[in-house]
């Protein structure tokens, strides 16, 4: 299971927690692997909803989602994750959180620990009984060691009785990634 890279890791470990029909979340879109990814799993059936800032993220996404055919179940959104309550009424069985920079793109565009963790608040409302918030985290770049602290003063205080909170990190890697998993314990 985790011999491998934890986005890879993530993916098996959202498959677990959803399927056909399903409404998800990638709330940070980027190059949209994940939104791809997600869209596959929850079929024409199911919702994705995916968030980026930057109009970079939703063009090289939609291209991808249309050349598979998969643009029908995604809703993809040119707007910050902190406002998702604005577009997302019903309960969210998983969201994915990559934190941090698109990969080769703007290193100044960057996930803010205040709009992440407002975000991932809003996130805990909508999660669905048995739902599951994945997010991947970086503190190897200017800004990710306070969103990594802000993110585990969350967790580290979330009620024990409603949600079980998890980290998975890898220690030998220079951007230092860090797996966190938040589930809603109701079933
Ligand atoms: N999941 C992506 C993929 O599969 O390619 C990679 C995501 S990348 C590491 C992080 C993304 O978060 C960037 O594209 C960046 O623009 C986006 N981002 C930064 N702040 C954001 C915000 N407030 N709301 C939504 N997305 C944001």
């Amino acid at each position: 299971m985790f011999n491998k890279r934890l986005t890879d890791c993530v993916k098996d470990i959202i498959k677990e927690n959803i399927g056909v029909g399903d409404v998800v979340v990638d709330a940070t879109m980027g190059n949209g692997n994940d939104t791809h990814f997600l869209a596959q799993l929850v079929g024409k059936e199911g919702q994705v909803y995916s968030f980026d800032i930057q109009e970079e993220a939703i063009k090289s996404t939609k291209n991808k989602l249309l050349q598979t055919a998969l643009d029908q179940q995604v809703l993809l959104i040119k707007d910050s994750h902190a406002n998702m309550k604005a577009y997302i009424k019903e309960p969210v069985k998983a969201y994915m959180y990559n934190l941090g920079y698109l990969p080769n793109g703007d290193k100044n565009i960057i996930t803010q620990k205040e709009t992440t963790l407002f975000s991932i608040k809003e996130a805990l409302d909508l999660l669905a009984p048995n739902g599951v918030i994945s997010i991947l985290s970086y503190y190897g770049h200017k800004g990710g060691l306070e969103e990594k602290e802000g993110l585990e003063a969350l967790i580290n205080n979330l009620d024990s009785k409603k949600y079980n909170g998890i980290a998975i990190e890898t220690r030998n890697k220079r951007n230092c990634p860090i797996l966190y998993l938040i589930y809603n314990k109701s079933v």
